[in-house]
């Protein structure tokens, strides 16, 4: 293959597609190899409750909007669908479930895709793996002795199965508010434990505030570091739902704790909670573990990159990671790839 692109969400489709519109034929040069059972990337696994009214700034893929959907559909089953259509008016070919277990250097430039269904050679690869397969679990003292529940948002289905329960919900970013103003009205009680105080933002998350959050992350990316929390650069946007909950008293936040305990957690001061439940909407990391043989981290954890090109090896391009970690931001760092991999395959560009 000249190009072999690892995922099928908002990052790889939009490559794909910058792909075909410059020639390269499916199957023929390039291939998109994906390990989800069926089409919408990471959306597909996301909780029936989050509708598609209650996506922010959700972008249409190139060449196709996403048009006349209901606000009150699960988003996993709107974008599931509008992705499926995606890939087959613009004939992806998108192979899956395939997995991508390591990606290693070839005797002759290329490329070595190892998969659960063969060996791909390539002379260019795009990751576009995303990071819903990676969710984050920060460690506490006392972790694993707690009694009650502990699960990540990833495995988050709704609100109904924490009917009469205490919840301690642990992480500052828009899971962790959307699972407290779900979980409240049916819980015994909620708590809101954060490591930093959350930053409430007023007004529309506009194009303005896009760019500066953007180029927090540029910045962190570009100095070789793993690139921080979305709500670390965006804040929370205030809402009317989120004005409500904080007159409720349901985003009243606590500091993290010290300690969990088997029965809640303790804070050195001396207060503590009781919990049934824990639930950890503490992010997620990016997926590139299988990336390791190409040696593409710096010393500081991250991969730095060059647009989307990664700067020790120009055969790899990251879209979707970092500063294009959003559905705007892979659908332009999919274009800025194509074109830079076109120059790479016509030798304008030559690796080192
Ligand atoms: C709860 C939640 C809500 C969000 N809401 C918004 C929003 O409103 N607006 C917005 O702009 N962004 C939102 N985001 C961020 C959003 O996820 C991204 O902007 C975008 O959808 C990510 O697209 P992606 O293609 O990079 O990743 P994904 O959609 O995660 O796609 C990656 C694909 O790669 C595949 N894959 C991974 N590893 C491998 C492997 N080893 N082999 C083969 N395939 C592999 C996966 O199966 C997956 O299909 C949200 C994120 C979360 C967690």
């Amino acid at each position: 293959m000249d190009v072999v692109v690892i995922g099928a969400g908002q990052a790889g489709l939009s490559s794909a597609y910058h792909l075909r519109r410059t020639g390269l034929e499916p199957e023929r040069d390039f291939v998109v190899l994906d390990h989800s059972p069926r089409p919408g990337g990471a959306w597909q696994f996301r909780w029936p409750s989050l509708t598609y009214g209650k996506v922010h700034g959700m972008h249409a893929l190139p060449g196709m909007e996403l048009t006349g959907a209901d606000p009150a559909r699960p988003s996993s089953e709107v974008i599931g669908e509008y992705f499926a259509s995606y890939e087959s008016t613009f004939d992806l070919r998108v192979r899956r479930p395939v997995d991508v277990r390591t990606v290693r250097d070839g005797d002759d430039g290329r490329l070595l895709v190892e998969t659960s269904a063969g060996t791909w050679a390539t002379r260019a690869l795009i990751n576009a793996t995303g990071t819903w397969d990676r969710p984050f679990w920060p460690r506490y003292p006392g972790q694993e002795e707690f009694r009650g529940q502990q699960l990540h948002t990833a495995r988050y289905q709704g609100p109904e199965q924490f009917a009469g329960l205490r919840v301690l919900v642990v992480g500052g970013g828009a899971s962790g508010t959307q699972h407290l103003m779900e979980i409240a009205p049916y819980a015994a009680a909620t708590y809101w434990v954060t490591r930093r105080p959350p930053v409430f933002v007023e007004g529309p998350f506009d194009e303005g505030a896009g760019r500066s959050a953007v180029a927090l992350v540029e910045e962190r990316v570009r100095a070789g570091l793993p690139p921080r929390s979305v709500v670390s650069v965006t804040g929370l946007p205030l809402t009317d739902a989120v004005r409500q909950a904080r007159a409720d008293g349901v985003l009243d936040r606590l500091p993290m704790f010290d300690r969990i305990t088997p029965d809640g957690a303790v804070w050195e001061d001396g207060r503590s909670v009781e919990a049934d439940v824990i639930l950890w909407a503490t992010g997620f990391r990016p997926v590139i573990d299988h990336l390791a043989p190409l040696k593409l981290r710096e010393p500081g954890g991250g991969i730095r990159i060059d647009g989307t090109r990664a700067i020790a090896d120009p055969r790899v391009h990251m879209v979707g990671y970092g500063p294009s970690a959003s559905t705007i931001g892979a659908n332009r760092a999919g274009r800025a790839a194509v074109r830079d991999i076109r120059r790479l395959l016509s030798g304008e560009l030559v690796p080192v």
